[in-house]
């Protein structure tokens, strides 16, 4: 037995409150409130279109390090730091993504924190939750047959059937279906052609509704979907099939933010997920400026490492949401700069300065590339139980050479207790006034050029380089006046580079581009540095036969 309970041991012994008192801390009437149970609640559109007119509280950016398996713990900052700043008076909420339900039957952890820093119910949350993905699927699902069925039925627009660009989608991790070959068995059932699955939160679905400001501006980003090309090469919108106004009321209630609560009875929005790869990789556009109305402080986490996850934040969502935000926490653990300072895993457990050391060459990297947006930086050391006093010293001495500040938390173990120096920092930081945020490039700047200013300020490489064929399509996207539309990197989260293994923090590195994607209704253009999967695929042994319900009815296994 571990001396530590595991995070749905802890979870399940929650005290929680009911969702409607809740909402009332926040000042929401319960008639806003829609409950799903007792313990999750969406907030009504009525009432978000109401709190429009407020003013805003501080936006808190959560980031971290380059990921390691050893495990950074943004999600549990998160969580730890809006418990923390309540603790110290303030009113303040958090904001998160929903979980994949798919990859949990695999190897992934949840989504809801860890320790005594989580969100609750963590296995709703971590399966069906309030079904916002289920009707994402369906949306998705909707436009796919629309597409098919236009074919069937005499492709009066003239689509190309090899070039249906639009592919469907489920919440499960099923390599079978990557490549198939849809509309076989005779005349009766169409035009056989290529076809293919992805996972859900890759739908371009999941960005629009994670991007979309209100009803109005989710059902014209719908119908400015590309789901194809005719053979002249022009596009065939979502729209041309009048897909936009159906997908919408399927996503009607979607489209409002779930309430929950931690551990510690504060109010969380967990709403939407998509990909932080080829999307953007943070929750909805409505509960962070929902949340931003209704606390004072708003703490809110981006996927990934900053290279990949804070640079998505910033210059897409930030940038199209208007969002200014006022500080960033860049959490790092002693176990992941000691990966990055080249130990392997099963040496984590020895004491190594110098690794420490010298794995803070990639904490530094994202400090000064947080900084480059304007945004002020602390560094929130994630506490683990084998981390050594020298080892966390030298975190905080080499934060310290470069005039910013690493405090310990310890919330994982203690909750918001754990967390009240950081809380404080975070408050005097966003108070100060000294966040000056500005995107990275402007709106006006070519495609190309945005990809290679993220790729050599960001990443510090040496160049982006691309087929003629990939800029040739980028062109083409700018003549037909999508130019404008900022750029979503997909590339490892592992290294600055677009090479896994090849941690700490690399210069002069070649990046290249090896396919552009346009998503034409999220508005970004995809571009693709290496291999990137939009199926996962399960493990030899997935994690599901390990899932089962015990004698009390509770669910066994799922972390
Ligand atoms: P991220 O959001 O960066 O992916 P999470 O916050 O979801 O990471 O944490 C991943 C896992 O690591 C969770 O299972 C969590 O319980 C565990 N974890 C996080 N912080 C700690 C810690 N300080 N000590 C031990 N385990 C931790
Ligand atoms: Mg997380």
């Amino acid at each position: 037995m571990s001396e530590f309970k595991s995070d749905i041991e802890i979870a399940r012994g929650a005290n929680k409150k009911p969702i409607i008192e809740i909402g009332a801390k926040l000042g929401i009437p319960s008639e806003h409130l829609l409950p799903y149970g007792h313990d999750k609640a969406k907030v009504s559109a009525e009432y978000i279109r109401q709190v429009k007119s407020k003013s805003d509280g501080k936006l808190i950016l959560v980031t971290a390090i380059n990921p390691t398996p050893a495990g950074e713990g943004k999600t549990t900052t998160t969580v730890g730091l809006g418990d923390g700043l309540n603790r110290i008076g303030k009113k303040a909420m958090i904001c998160i993504r929903e979980a994949s339900l798919g990859p949990n039957f695999g190897i992934k952890g949840g989504a809801a924190g860890g320790g005594y820093a989580q969100v609750v119910p963590m296995e709703d949350m971590n399966l069906h939750f309030t079904g916002d993905f289920h009707a994402i699927t369906t949306a998705h699902n909707l436009l796919s047959a629309l597409i098919d069925n236009h074919i069937y039925w005499g492709n009066e627009l003239g689509i190309d059937t090899r070039r249906v660009t639009w592919r469907r989608v489920m919440d499960m991790n099923d390599r079978a279906l990557r490549e198939i070959v849809c509309s076989l068995g005779g005349a009766a059932n169409g035009f056989p052609r290529e076809a293919g699955f992805d996972i859900t939160v890759a739908s371009e679905v999941m960005a629009i509704l994670c991007l979309a400001t209100d009803l109005a501006d989710l059902e014209k980003r719908l119908g400015d979907i590309i789901v194809g090309y005719r053979r002249d090469k022009t596009p065939v919108f979502a729209r041309d099939l009048k897909a936009d106004g159906a997908m919408a009321v399927l996503l009607k209630d979607a489209m409002q933010p779930n309430l929950v609560q931690t551990l510690e009875n504060n109010p969380a929005f967990v709403h939407g997920g998509p990909f932080a790869n080829i999307a953007h990789g943070c929750n909805s556009v409505v509960a962070t400026t929902t949340a931003l109305k209704i606390a004072d402080f708003v703490v809110t986490e981006a996927g990934f490492g900053a290279d990949l996850g804070a640079e998505k934040f910033f210059d897409i969502k930030c940038r199209k949401a208007g969002l200014k935000p006022a500080a960033a926490v860049i959490v790092a653990t002693v176990r992941a700069l000691k990966m990055n300072g080249g130990v392997k895993k099963e040496d984590l457990g020895t004491e190594n300065v110098e690794a420490v050391v010298k794995g803070c060459a990639n904490l530094g990297r994202h400090i000064e590339n947080v900084k480059q947006f304007g945004v002020p930086a602390v560094v929130a050391i994630n506490h683990f139980h084998s981390d050594t006093e020298a080892e966390i010293q030298a975190v905080k001495d080499f934060v310290a050479t470069m005039g910013e500040e690493a405090i310990l938390c310890r919330h994982w173990a203690e909750g918001s207790a754990g967390i009240e120096e950081l809380a404080h920092k975070v408050v005097q930081l966003s108070e100060s006034g000294a966040s000056q945020f500005a995107p990275l490039y402007g709106d006006d700047m070519g495609l190309f050029d945005k990809i290679e200013t993220v790729v050599k300020r960001i990443y510090r490489g040496s160049e982006a380089v691309a087929d003629k064929s990939v800029r040739a399509q980028l062109h083409q996207w700018e003549e037909q006046g999508y130019g404008h539309l900022p750029v979503c990197m997909a590339k490892t989260q592992y290294s600055f580079s677009t090479d896994p293994n090849l941690r700490g923090a690399p210069t002069g590195h070649v990046v290249p581009i090896r396919e552009v994607r346009l998503s034409a209704g999220a508005g970004f253009v995809v571009a693709i540095c290496g291999e990137i999967m939009t199926m996962p695929g399960l493990p030899k042994s997935p994690s599901s036969e390990r899932i089962f319900l015990n004698e009390q009815g509770h669910i066994e296994g799922l972390f």
